[in-house]
C-alpha cells in the first residue's frame, strides 16, 4: 500500500513540500487552519482540508493516527506548532517532522516527541554562505558539527592529475565519492583516471580538511 503523507501549514515550506511529494506521485493531505491556502492546494494534493490542528478532535476526525508520515510546517506560530506536535505523538503517528523556526523550538519539538526536526532557513542559509565564500563549492551538506559532505568544481589545478596523482586521501584525509562529468556520475571513481576541468566531486571529510583541499587544489582564483 502507498504511504500516506500529511502536511500541516501550507505556507512556502509546506507548500514546496506538499507539490514536490505529488510530483513523487505520494497521497498527500494538505491541512491549513485558512480556506484559501486549502483552495490553492486542493489540486496539488491528493485530499485538502481547512482545519485547526492544535484542536485534539479536530486532528483526530481527520484520521490523522493513519497517516504514515505527518510534516509540521507551520511557521510563526510556534505554540501551534508545539501544540499539534505534542498530539501527533499522543496519538502515535509513526514519523513526525515538524520546521524549527529557533533553537529555543527545535529543542521543545525534541522533547516533546517529533521525530526529525528541520531548520530550512538555517540550513539553507550555511549553504548559501558556503557557496559565497567559495565559487568552487556547488553544494554543501552538514553531517555533524565537525563533517560534511560538498560538492565541488574541479579548476585548472587539478586538470588532467588522477585521484592517485593528487593523493587525497592521504594529504587531506578526505575521500571522493562520485564524480559527475556533464550527465554521467561515477560512484566508484577509479584512482588512476584523470580529472577534467569543470567535473563536479562530491567529498565526504572533516570541514577544516575539506577548507584546506578546497584552497590548494580547487582555488583557481590565486593563480
Ligand atoms: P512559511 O515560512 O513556510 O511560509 P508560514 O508561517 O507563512 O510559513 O506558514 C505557515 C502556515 O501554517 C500558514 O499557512 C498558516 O495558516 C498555517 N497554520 C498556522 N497555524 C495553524 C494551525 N493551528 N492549524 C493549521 N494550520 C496552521
Amino acid at each position: 500500500m502507498k504511504k500516506q503523507f500529511a502536511v500541516i501549514g501550507l505556507g512556502r515550506f509546506g507548500g514546496s513540500i506538499c507539490r514536490e511529494l505529488n510530483e513523487l506521485g505520494m497521497e498527500v493531505l494538505a491541512i491549513d487552519i485558512h480556506e484559501e491556502k486549502v483552495n490553492e492546494y486542493a489540486s496539488v494534493a491528493t485530499h485538502a482540508a481547512v482545519a485547526d490542528t492544535t484542536d485534539e478532535n479536530t486532528l483526530r476526525s481527520l484520521g490523522i493516527r493513519n497517516f504514515d508520515h505527518v510534516i509540521v510546517a507551520i511557521g510563526d506560530n510556534i505554540q501551534a506548532s508545539i501544540l499539534t506536535t505534542l498530539m501527533l505523538g499522543e496519538v502515535g503517528v509513526p514519523h513526525i517532522t515538524v520546521k524549527a523556526q529557533n533553537d529555543y523550538h527545535e529543542k521543545v519539538l525534541n522533547k516533546i516527541g517529533a521525530h526529525k526536526v528541520v531548520h530550512p532557513e538555517r540550513d539553507m542559509g550555511i549553504r548559501i554562505a558556503h557557496n559565497i565564500v567559495s565559487k568552487n563549492v556547488l553544494d554543501y551538506l552538514e553531517l555533524s558539527d565537525e563533517y560534511s559532505i560538498v560538492e565541488l568544481i574541479a579548476g585548472r589545478r587539478v586538470d588532467g592529475h588522477s585521484l592517485i596523482d593528487l593523493d587525497i586521501r592521504a594529504q587531506y584525509g578526505c575521500n571522493i565519492m562520485a564524480v559527475k562529468r556533464e550527465e554521467e556520475i561515477d560512484v566508484s571513481p577509479k584512482a588512476d583516471e584523470s580529472l577534467q576541468s569543470g567535473d563536479i566531486l562530491i567529498v565526504i571529510g572533516a570541514d577544516r580538511d575539506i577548507t584546506r583541499m578546497e584552497q590548494e587544489l580547487f582555488n583557481d582564483d590565486s593563480d
